[in-house]
This record gives C-alpha cells, structure tokens and sequence, in this order.
C-alpha cells in the first residue's frame, strides 16, 4: 500500500484529493497521515469528506476513517461507475474541488457522467468556477475528452448554496504540448457583486484599472439576481488564441475593496509581463491529466509549492518523470513523461 505524510511538500487538501483521483486511476489503494499538517485547522474539513464520500461513489471505493477533523484515512479503490451523480458540500465549501478529485477518474469511464455538485462555486483558496470553465476545461478538451460546465448558481461563503452542473465524454487523454500562449485576443475585468453595495465593486475596478492598461470598455459590474446570500468576486481575464489566463480577487470581510482589486491586477500583470502559458494555479492542475496521458509539456510561472507537491504525489502513484527546467524564454518547462 502506498502511504503518504500529508504534512510534506504543500501539506493541504489538494495531496488528499490527488492522492483519490490517482488511487483511483491506477487502482493502488493508500493510507494518508497527518493530513492538512500545515493548515491552522488540520485534518479533513467538511468539503475534503465530501469529496472523498464522491470518490468512493464513483469509484466504487471503501475508505477508512473519513469524519470531519480526522487526521488519516486508509482509502481503496474499486470499479470506477461513470453515472449520473449528486454531491452536496453541506457548507460553503468548495464544488470546484471536489471536481478536482472524481473528474480525473470519471475520464477513464467506459461511458459519459453528469454531476451535479453544490456547495461553494467562488472560494478563496479554490478554483472558481470562471477558471474550470473558461481556463481548464479548454485545455482538457484539447487532450480529448470532451467536458462542459455550467454554472446553475453562484454559492459564496458564508451561505453557500451554489451549483454546479458537469457533463463528461470520456475519451482517451492525449499528449498535448502547452508552450505558446498565442496573440491576445481579449481582456477583461468583471466585479460580480451580490447583495453587497456597488461601491465595492466599483473600487475594486478603479484600483484593478490603475494597474492594467485595459481600455475602460473592459471594465464591468454584474449585479447576480436572487443570489443565495452576499458575495463578491473579481474575475480578471486575459483570453488568448491558446488559453485564457483568470486571476481572481475575493471579497472578503475587513480586507478594502482597493486592495482586492490592486492585488488581483498586480498578479494578472506577473502573469502578462511573462512568457508562461500556464499561470500558478493552472499549472498544478494540469499535472495530473497530462501524467495520466504518459506525456506532455507545458511552461509556467515560477512552480509554486502546490505544483511541486502534485508532482510528488504524482510521481507516487505513476512510472512518471515530471521535470522543471528554465525555458529559453524566461519561463519554466514542465516536461511530463521523458
Ligand atoms: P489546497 O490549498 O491544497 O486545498 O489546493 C487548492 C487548489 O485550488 C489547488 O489546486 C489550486 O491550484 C486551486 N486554486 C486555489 N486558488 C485558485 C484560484 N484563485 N484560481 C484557480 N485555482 C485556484
């Protein structure tokens, strides 16, 4: 059995949740110890028991352990179902990663899933639900499975409530090479604001468009109808002929409208000022999919933490040699599988 000492490399959720898809991707079961050792609240919290009672749903999987707080799990997989499945964070946790965990197993399926995830779909410390749609799933498409998302409502912390619907074709997952990102084709910078007063949003795009040179036609204010509870978000998006980049800034209690913006706009120019394809978070992501087509490569920003400990992970479970190197043009070459 293959264990794993959830307080090395990153020590969060996401080496729980590779560590499922991978289990159940090669049909090696594990045991995982000391798990969200470097989080202020360690062990597994509501949206990791979830996504871990999905894992064992699709995958026809038994595990061990799983309460809220626990600290181990023993995990083994099964048969992976493809089906139509519901799956319900309970809090605001995120749908997004509880995606991360059963889409890369429900890939491999003999037929099409659809999924039906609710819970939080714009979290801080979360993809949201922008970047699956418009900054992974492009990418997954072009390595053969054909997945769409759609997004039935927003769900914001604290009141949650959100849902997401997923459609999956399997497909066989080939080797795609992501290195040039292509000429711009669009930007644009969008406060969604819900039960929360406009002047929040409207800083938060004043001081995002101090720091981009966006025209100010980029520059956008949605007001959600019927939201479930109050939330904000904003969603910078630089759209390329081959990927679309989105950096996020979350609204969040105590911390000035101005700063969201200034921080999320400051990370989009780090992004547009380099050569990479992949952004930080895209980066970690794309990992396993590619490992789990035998090869591929892409460039990145400076490999996070997240990025590395994925690999690691990763490199547990698959005969697969994942590689950082400088790439000529100043970003790093993530080459999988040679
Ligand atoms: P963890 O912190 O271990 O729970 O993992 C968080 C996961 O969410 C990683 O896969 C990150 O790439 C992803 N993530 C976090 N923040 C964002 C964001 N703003 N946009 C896209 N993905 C994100």
């Amino acid at each position: 059995m293959i264990t794993i000492d959830g307080s090395e490399g990153e020590g969060g959720g996401q080496m729980v949740r590779n560590a499922l898809a991978l289990s159940l991707v090669t049909d090696q079961p594990f045991r995982i110890d000391n798990i969200r050792a470097n989080r202020s609240k360690s062990g597994l919290m509501r949206q990791h028991v979830t996504a871990i009672e999905a894992a064992c749903a699709i995958g026809s999987a038994v595990c061990e352990g799983v309460a809220v707080g626990a600290r181990s799990i023993v995990f083994k997989p099964g048969r992976i179902v493809a089906g139509d499945y519901r799956f319900a964070v309970g809090t605001a946790g995120s749908a997004g990663l509880v995606l991360q965990t059963i889409l890369p197993p429900l890939l491999l399926a003999d037929r099409p899933s659809r999924l039906t995830i609710e819970g939080g779909t714009h979290n801080t410390h979360a993809p949201p639900f922008d970047f699956i749609d418009r900054t992974y799933l492009p990418l997954l498409r072009r390595m053969g499975p054909l997945v769409t998302a759609r997004l039935v409502r927003h769900g914001f912390y604290p009141a949650g409530g959100g849902r997401i619907d997923i459609e999956i074709e399997p497909a066989p997952l080939m080797p795609v090479d992501l290195i040039e990102r292509g000429n711009p084709v669009d930007v644009g910078a969008t406060a969604v604001m819900a039960l929360l007063d406009d002047d929040i949003g409207m800083r938060e795009l004043a001081s995002a468009r101090a720091i981009l040179d966006w025209p100010e036609s980029a520059f956008r204010l949605e007001r959600l109808s019927n939201p479930v509870g109050p939330g904000n978000v904003l969603l910078l998006e630089a759209v390329f002929e081959h990927v679309t980049e989105i950096v996020t800034g979350f609204g969040q209690l105590g911390v000035p409208a101005q700063s969201i913006g200034s921080q999320a706009a400051t990370r989009m120019l780090g992004y547009l000022n380099s050569a990479a394809f992949a952004g930080p978070y895209l980066a970690d992501q794309l990992l396993l999919p590619m490992a789990m087509a035998g090869r591929g490569t892409f460039t990145t920003v400076s490999p996070t933490k997240h990025t590395q400990t994925a690999a690691d992970i990763i490199r547990r479970f698959l005969d697969a040699a994942i590689r950082f190197d400088r790439h000529p043009n100043g970003a790093f070459l993530v080459t999988i599988g040679t």
